[in-house]
């Protein structure tokens, strides 16, 4: 392990505040932070290693990426034997061994019908990807009027100006909004926060038939639907109720519409299958992955689409029907080599279903929390957990945004020992999937002291 002195750790923090502006971070409150900035040095398992030489445990898998914990012998092998033949070549114009494989492994695993696979290198890119698709798709299929989309409000599919516009997250977003397409909009599956003010299960899915009533209407102009399949992740783990997915799907059937599910934050395992999908055998039009794609190694991203969808680009070179985008590290071979180890480890250690009895403890674990005082509701699929903290349990008020109650709690696990990142009110737990029980159970305990700590563990009143 790399040793650095206390002069050098302590220079490397004044050269990050002196030069690198960090995503989502208000720099100001940084730069003035003394206990800030963590800088990691070394990870290995589910563990990262700051420059002092403190371990923590990483609660959020690396913003959702890492499967099998760092460092994993079989991953790291994978990126220098590649390293060995190519780091790096062109897909504009030539292929590569690496994204042939990769390419041939997604579609044996992805829901049925998605035959094609087109690499980027974020989620964000996914997106932006399969929306291009979608609208150029209909533009060459003869039905020109479908040029919109129809997203939910607190949707997040990733910060380039496409996804932002399915996006519906108005603190992220609102400040873009004069640049911006206009989405059709439905409601989220939001039941603790119902903005029809139904009730699951007496609602009947209310919400679905609102999505399903706003594509009728709308079914002419619609190119396609764009989801969070099962679980809205940065809208703080929104998890859909039972048949939620299908009905969408059965409404794109009805009136034509494509469904693209954006699997950026579910797929590879995190709500206990491949892919969430799957859940309710359902097969989008169009699929976005990225995240979990490397394990957690590589930005590497892929969006999927049908056969039908592919076809309606084909044509003479003269009719330009051609899909005109591409990104200069698109799959990238370094990226495909570690992504094609990460399924191999799926299947040679029997990641699934060694997962399935750690979410059943998971769950177990979270039980007390869900009687504190300071906790409207707990959401869990698989290993994807929101934890909803609220200043008054009784009427369900949220703690006001100048509170930071998350970003607290998180600073309060960081002291404890693990590395949490929440989102707003909701502080999220997403271990890597491999994560040994033990750690498993430490990190609920330090989640847990961190929010007795920040929010008091009172009687409710
Ligand atoms: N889509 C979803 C569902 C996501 O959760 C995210 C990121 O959290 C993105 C897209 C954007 O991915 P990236 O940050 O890799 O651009």
């Amino acid at each position: 392990m790399t040793a650095f002195t206390p002069e050098e750790a302590e220079r490397l923090r004044a050269a990050d505040r002196r030069h690198v502006w960090h995503p989502f971070t208000q720099m100001q409150e940084w730069t003035a932070d003394p206990d800030d900035p963590l800088v990691i040095a070394t990870a290995d398992g589910f563990h990262l290693v700051d420059v002092d030489g403190r371990r923590y445990i990483d609660g959020v898998s690396s913003l959702w990426v890492n499967v099998h914990g760092h460092r994993h012998a079989a991953l790291d092998a994978a990126l220098t034997a590649q390293l060995g033949a190519v780091a790096h070549s062109t897909l504009l114009g030539l292929a590569s061994v690496p994204s042939i494989r990769l390419a041939e492994r997604l579609v044996a695993l992805a829901p049925r019908g998605l035959s094609r696979v087109f690499y980027s290198d974020s989620g964000s890119t996914a997106v932006e990807i399969a929306l291009k698709i979608a609208f150029q798709y209909w533009q060459q299929r003869g039905d020109p009027r479908r040029t919109r989309f129809l997203a939910l409000r607190d949707a997040y599919h990733g910060d380039t100006l496409g996804s932002v516009s399915v996006g519906g997250m108005d603190l992220f977003h609102r400040i873009f909004r004069p640049l911006l397409f206009e989405a059709l909009r439905a409601p989220p599956p939001y039941c603790y926060r119902c903005a029809l003010g139904k009730t699951w299960p007496d609602c009947a899915l209310a919400c679905a038939d609102d999505l399903c009533a706003t594509l009728r209407a709308h079914a002419g102009e619609v190119a396609a639907v764009v989801v969070e399949p099962l679980v809205m992740g940065a809208a703080g783990m929104i998890t859909a109720p039972a048949g939620w997915l299908a009905r969408v799907r059965a409404a794109c059937d009805e009136t034509g519409a494509l469904l693209i599910c954006d699997e950026v934050a579910t797929g590879f395992g995190r709500t206990g299958k491949m892919f969430a999908c799957e859940h309710e055998a359902v097969a989008p039009d169009l699929l976005c992955v990225a995240k979990g794609l490397t394990g957690g190694y590589l930005p590497l991203a892929a969006t999927l689409a049908t056969e039908r969808v592919y076809e309606a680009f084909l044509g003479a070179y003269a009719d330009q029907r051609t899909f005109f985008h591409g990104h200069t590290y698109t799959g990238n071979a370094l990226a495909c080599a570690v992504a094609l180890a990460n399924l191999d480890t799926f299947e040679r250690e029997r990641t699934l279903e060694r997962l399935a009895p750690k979410i059943a403890l998971l769950h177990e674990l979270l039980a007390p929390l869900r009687a504190h005082p300071h906790v409207g509701e707990v959401r869990q699929r698989g290993f994807m957990v929101g934890i909803e903290l609220v200043a008054d349990r009784a009427t369900r008020a949220p703690y006001a945004y100048e509170d930071k109650m998350g970003a607290q709690v998180a600073r309060a696990a960081r002291r404890r020992g693990a590395i949490l990142r929440p989102l707003g009110n909701v502080v999220v737990l997403m271990p890597p999937l491999a994560i040994d029980e033990e750690t498993l159970r430490t990190l609920v305990a330090v989640a847990r002291a961190g929010i007795d700590e920040v929010a008091g563990a009172a009687a409710p009143p």
